[in-house]
């Protein structure tokens, strides 16, 4: 039998079973070869590795599946074409408010004495700043518990 490189390499790049996933794989298959239309089964297997990369980047979260790769195969190379910034969910090099980090530096605060420590004598330093950082506003993912991108700019401009 002749070697499906685009089913070996949407296998590969989800992480799919050959034999328990086969038919999983060939309806997803099935659709990106529709979407795609490329017919070439090795140049596909590369636009599998390319758009699979790209899905990667754009939800990281999110599993990929042979479906999930088939469902999204025209938005991820739409998205991927994006200039940076327009989007959260991958790292923005370019970005100039965090310089790339997706986290910036909104505080430092000096620790806080508490009445406990101060019942017992101890005082908190005043030199080891506590630095607190926030989701960049630009280009953060967002984190429960860490301020909004509104008063993190606001903190920022301190
Ligand atoms: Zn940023």
């Amino acid at each position: 039998m002749e070697r499906d490189y685009a089913f070996e390499a949407l296998a590969e790049v989800t992480g799919t079973d050959w034999n328990t996933g086969r038919g999983e794989l060939n309806k997803a298959l099935a659709l990106i070869r529709e979407e795609s239309g490329i017919e070439d089964s090795y140049l596909l297997a590369d636009e599998i590795h390319m758009r699979a990369k790209s899905y990667r980047a754009l939800m990281p979260e999110v599993m990929l599946t042979p479906n999930a790769l088939a469902k999204h195969w025209t938005r991820v190379k739409v998205e991927a074409k994006r200039p940076s910034g327009g989007t959260n969910l991958h790292s923005n090099r370019e970005c100039t408010t965090c310089g790339g980090d997706r986290f910036v530096l909104v505080s430092m605060r000096p620790p806080v004495t508490s009445a406990w420590m101060r019942e017992h004598g101890i005082e908190a330093s005043k030199t080891d700043l506590h630095e607190e950082y926030a989701p960049c506003p630009d280009c953060g993912p967002e984190v429960v518990g860490t301020p909004d991108r509104a008063k993190t700019r606001e903190l920022m401009s301190r």
